[in-house]
């Protein structure tokens, strides 16, 4: 293998995942982007472009892949994971199958700690190999610390991958390992028909006091589509997390920074719960 620097992208075969790569294999790099299909990893192969077949919810397939990268790398680190894949499931709490919760779990949670634990001898926790640390970013989403009514299971996963992200950059310090997290917002991906497809079995019957709410939440995600960031835009953050000297712990990635970012995170509670409820009609009946 020639090239100097080298990745795993998981959640390759399309969005966010499928532009990292395109944009790491223009710069020269080698990457190995990590998809469910032979189709799909058929169609990504190329030179410089090594395709593995996983599912993160499979740590077997994960150890498999693992080997793989390391006949490449022949003695050398890996210089980045970009733990990518996701999915995202929307459906009311109350109502929502815990298989369709459990499932956002194990792939943006659980397959997230599945991904690095797989990786990290070859990123740089086996100290016999040659070269500098690799790096890892945790691809987690404003979801990730605001969260919508539903998509509960996203926004528990997403919250849980946070403390994950913390809990790692700080351990694996000890390896000169870099964690940092990318928080997109909207993004122009297949996540969102791929979400309607899968909640249309999650949501199974809604509930009456819920409808009109749910209702509008759809109708304001078509419209948060519209004005979506394209996947390039993250693609090149990613980038930069991995290539800098000194990379940031976080990068959020959004439209507009005060509005989409800061104010979110800084307003009181109370007072963006009646934002929410007003926006999508969320009224407790009168009595
Ligand atoms: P996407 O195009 O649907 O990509 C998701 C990727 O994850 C696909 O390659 C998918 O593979 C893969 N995946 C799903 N389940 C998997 C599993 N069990 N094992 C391995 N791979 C699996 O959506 P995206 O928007 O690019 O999402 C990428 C990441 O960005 C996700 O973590 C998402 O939460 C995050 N994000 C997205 C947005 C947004 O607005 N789009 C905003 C914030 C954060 P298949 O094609 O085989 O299903």
């Amino acid at each position: 293998m020639s090239a100097l620097h080298s990745v795993v992208v998981t959640g390759a075969s399309s969005g966010i995942g499928e532009a990292i790569v395109a944009r790491l294999v223009a710069k020269g790099w080698t990457v190995f982007p990590m998809v469910r299909s032979e189709a799909d990893a058929a169609r990504l192969e190329g030179p410089r472009v090594h395709p593995l077949l996983a599912d993160v919810r499979a740590p077997e397939t994960l150890a498999d892949a693992a080997v793989l990268v390391a006949e490449r790398l022949e003695g050398r680190r890996l210089t980045g994971l970009v733990a990518n894949a996701g999915v995202a499931r929307p459906g009311p709490l109350i109502a929502q199958p815990l298989g369709a919760f459990r499932d956002q779990l194990e792939v943006n949670l659980i397959g997230v700690l599945a991904s690095v634990q797989a990786f990290a001898d070859l990123l740089g926790v086996d100290a016999a190999r040659e070269g500098p640390p690799g790096r890892i970013v945790t691809m987690s989403s404003v979801a990730g610390s605001m969260a919508l009514p539903f998509l509960g299971g996203y926004a528990a996963s997403k919250f849980g991958l946070e403390g994950l992200s913390h809990s790692l950059r700080r351990e694996l310090s000890a390896y000169g390992i870099a964690v940092s997290i990318v928080s997109p917002g909207a993004v122009d991906t297949p996540i969102w028909t791929k979400g309607e497809a899968l909640a249309a079995d999650d949501i199974g019957a809604r509930p009456e006091a819920l409808a009109g709410a749910m209702a509008r939440f759809e109708a304001e995600t078509l419209k948060s589509r519209a004005a979506a960031l394209p996947a390039e835009r993250v693609a090149a953050v990613v980038e930069h997390a991995l290539v800098t000297p000194k990379p940031r712990a976080r990068y959020a990635v959004v439209r507009n920074r005060l509005s989409d970012w800061w104010l979110p995170r800084r307003l009181p509670e109370r007072l963006i719960d009646r934002i929410i409820a007003r926006r999508l009609g969320l009224r407790a009946p009168r009595r």
